[in-house]
């Protein structure tokens, strides 16, 4: 079968990452989580102690800023500047910064470059909020996933608790709202469903059928080519 894109995006805890791993892991394929790239850039920023809004520290930054994907079986190791911060990019700290650096249009440029390039050789299934928009206009099949935010919100706040971190569910849904309105209303890539793109509501779907929905169309998609 030829080696194409998936493109999956949606809201934040919308289950795109978890599919996406999956799907790639079933079908062969190489998983770019691209949300983790904005979020290693906020790190990098935050340890920088950088004004976000001033251009020239955030090229600068960028300049210096080394961030590589690894394959592992939890998803992607997120590698900055040679450290292993697949752990300190998940901080609800971090999560919030990542929505506000990923609206600065150098900071976007930089990363699409870099997950262009990461998806040469196709055979990818890539995630985030522009994957499908602007990334990779032509990925053969895009997928949308939305969830009831009330059902993303208590998703995360089991993540956290699985994680031994302490959360208030009122918080973490407030969170999730104020970072969906960031990422819609944006200037530059907001986050919105390409116009071929399919539309899948996780709301009511456990991961194991995520995964065969999607596998059913891009099997559907790659016969028609
Ligand atoms: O996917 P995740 O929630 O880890 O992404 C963190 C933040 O990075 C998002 O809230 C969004 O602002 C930004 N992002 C983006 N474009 C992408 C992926 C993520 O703007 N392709």
């Amino acid at each position: 079968m030829k080696k194409i894109i998936v493109a999956i995006d949606g809201p934040a805890a919308s289950g795109k990452s978890s599919t996406a791993r999956r799907l790639a892991r079933s079908l062969g394929y190489v998983y770019i989580d691209s949300g983790a790239m904005y979020r290693a850039c906020a790190l990098a920023a935050i340890r920088a102690q950088l004004d976000i809004y001033n251009t020239t520290e955030i090229l600068h930054m960028l300049s210096l800023t080394d961030i590589r994907l690894e394959q592992s079986e939890a998803g992607n190791k997120v590698i900055l500047n040679g450290e292993d911060v697949s752990e300190a990019i998940r901080s609800e700290e971090i999560s919030r910064l990542a929505s506000d650096i990923s609206a600065i249009p150098i900071v976007r440029d930089r990363m699409v470059e870099l997950q262009r390039q990461m998806a040469l050789e196709g055979g990818v299934v890539m995630d985030g909020r522009d994957i499908g928009t602007v990334v990779f206009p032509q990925a053969e099949v895009k997928f949308f996933m939305i969830a009831d935010v009330c059902e993303r919100a208590k998703r995360r706040f089991k993540e956290l608790q699985d994680k031994g971190i302490e959360a208030d569910i009122e918080i973490v849904l407030s969170e999730l709202r104020t970072r969906d309105e960031n990422d819609t209303n944006r200037k530059v890539a907001p986050l919105k469903p390409a116009p071929d793109s399919i539309l899948i509501d996780t709301s009511h779907l456990s991961l194991d059928e995520q995964v065969a929905i999607l596998r059913q169309h891009i099997k559907q998609r790659v016969e028609r080519q």
